[in-house]
């Protein structure tokens, strides 16, 4: 069947992290015919069209901007948790309202909508398209093991957890289906109700989604992985619980068409970078999001210098506040924003030094460049045991010696050491990593499971969509 027909909403959080997946997803929706219809949020709308004028002449890709009453940005983590409800309240209210009138006004042009899909944390997308009778899917952004880790946790398994992680001896968590153990550092730390972390604001907005999962009668999840990187967590709760995880990962730039920086490059990193021979650059990034306290960034620094590697490190502006950024600059590069696809590609990668994000993880993988895991929250803390334990691809630090969570910069360099070197441990890192490039790239090629997943669920749903009009 074609895709001519297929009108899709796609809504997703406004955060970095969700706008590139969602737009290396709606670059996919459009190349198989659909046309995709991306509300996003006045603010962002600005800095997107700035600094990527090219994503507006995208045919078949409609971004439309509303306001969520923040129109000069709203910035979590610098706020209380009350100011970030209220936030989210807002922007719950106008977003919902906002894509209510997309569907009524997309009805009556007799150009309807035939799915909405929508990523994480927002829980009103798919109350709106119920409203409608509107066929939706969630596109899950992380692993299929951490909406796994979830998905137990809020059926059944939230004593489980919480109190293996209070449990001085016995810290092993079993979650059946996944085949491997997790303890409490692998969990994402929001879900531990007994010592609040930092983020635990997100914990009810996670709560609401997997309540409206249990409210549809076979919910679909998209999720951003292939089948080869999470064989039993794709399955793990499905057959249980009526609901259905599809691969369509890895959702990864192949070009800068769908480009969605937030935040404008710095000019001159791939210069250097073309200056430094093969593999022998760390490149240190912790996202688009979180921000290093001044002890942490000093202790990374340390752990720098002290292992002699060029390194490019992207930077906050508060963490550039160094006491020793003139002796960094001499020995490495620090950047405000680099475009991390074509860093993570170039041939002087040795390692990445990363918070283990999802994309950044996933990009990292595609890359074939071995890490050195340092999570701070999140899924992160699931990913860095997956890159460690599960892919072998990479190192975690040891976050367990200092009462503050710094990880001392001895801890660093030596986790550093160990994947630039070229011992067995580096070897041995290296060769998975290629592995993986291979697995990640014969999973997201053209024709090949991502693409046909993906087609087969846009299939199912036109044929549905033409068995409701039938009904009707
Ligand atoms: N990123 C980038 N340039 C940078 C830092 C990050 O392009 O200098 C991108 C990175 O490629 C990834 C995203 O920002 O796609 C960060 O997402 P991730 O899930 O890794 O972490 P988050 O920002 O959500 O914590």
């Amino acid at each position: 069947m074609s895709h001519h027909h297929h009108r899709i909403l796609l809504v997703t959080y406004p955060a970095q992290g969700h706008i590139n997946p969602a737009l290396q997803f709606a670059k996919r929706l459009i190349s198989m015919g659909a046309h995709v219809t991306l509300p996003i949020t006045l603010h962002l709308y600005r800095r997107l069209i700035l600094l990527n004028p090219s994503i507006t002449t995208i045919s078949n890709l409609s971004i439309t901007p509303f306001s969520d009453g923040y129109n000069d940005g709203f910035i979590a983590i610098t706020n209380t948790d009350a100011d970030f409800h209220q936030y989210t309240s807002q922007f719950n209210t106008r977003g919902s309202d906002f894509i209510t009138n997309l569907i009524l006004s997309a009805k009556q042009e007799s150009k309807p909508f035939t799915c909405l899909l929508y990523t994480i944390i927002i829980p009103w997308a798919p109350r709106v398209a119920r409203g409608f009778n509107l066929r939706s899917a969630k596109l899950w952004i992380e692993p299929a093991t951490v909406f796994d880790i979830l998905y137990y946790y809020f059926h059944g398994y939230s004593n489980h957890i919480n109190n293996q992680n209070q449990n001085q001896n016995q810290t092993t968590i079993e979650l059946p289906g996944l085949p491997f153990t997790l303890s409490p550092r692998d969990i994402p730390s929001f879900l531990f109700t007994s010592n609040p972390s930092v983020l635990s604001f997100v914990f009810p907005y996670f709560q609401q989604d997997f309540h409206e999962l249990d409210v549809e009668t076979n919910p679909i999840i998209l999720v951003n992985t292939f089948e080869a990187l999470e064989p039993e967590a794709l399955r793990a709760v499905d057959t249980h619980h009526n609901l259905k995880m599809i691969p369509i990962g890895p959702l990864i730039p192949s070009d800068t068409s769908f480009s969605g920086d937030l935040l404008q490059p710095s000019n001159d990193y791939i210069e250097w970078l073309n200056s430094k021979s093969k593999s022998s650059v760390v490149y240190v990034s912790f996202g688009s999001y979180f921000v290093l306290s001044e002890r942490q960034t000093e202790e990374i620094a340390s752990a720098l210098l002290n292992c002699g590697f060029s390194f490019l490190w992207v930077m906050r502006e508060k963490e550039e506040e160094l006491k020793f950024k003139d002796e960094l600059e001499k020995k490495g590069k620090i950047v405000k924003w680099c475009s991390q696809v074509e860093v993570l590609s170039h041939s002087s990668l040795g390692c990445f030094l990363t918070h283990c994000g999802w994309n950044s993880t996933l990009e990292s993988l595609v890359s074939g460049v071995p890490l050195v895991a340092f999570p701070q929250w999140t899924d992160q803390k699931t990913n860095a045991k997956l890159i460690e334990d599960v892919w072998k691809i990479g190192v975690r630090v040891d976050d367990k010696v200092d009462e503050d969570g710094i990880v001392g910069g001895n801890e660093i360099k030596k986790c550093l050491e160990e994947v630039m070197g070229r011992g067995e441990k580096g070897e041995e890192l290296r060769k998975n990593a290629m592995k993986w490039k291979g697995l990640a790239r014969e999973a997201g090629k053209e024709g090949g499971p991502a693409e046909k997943n993906l087609r087969k669920f846009l299939d199912d749903i036109l044929e549905n969509a033409c068995m409701d009009a039938a009904k009707n």
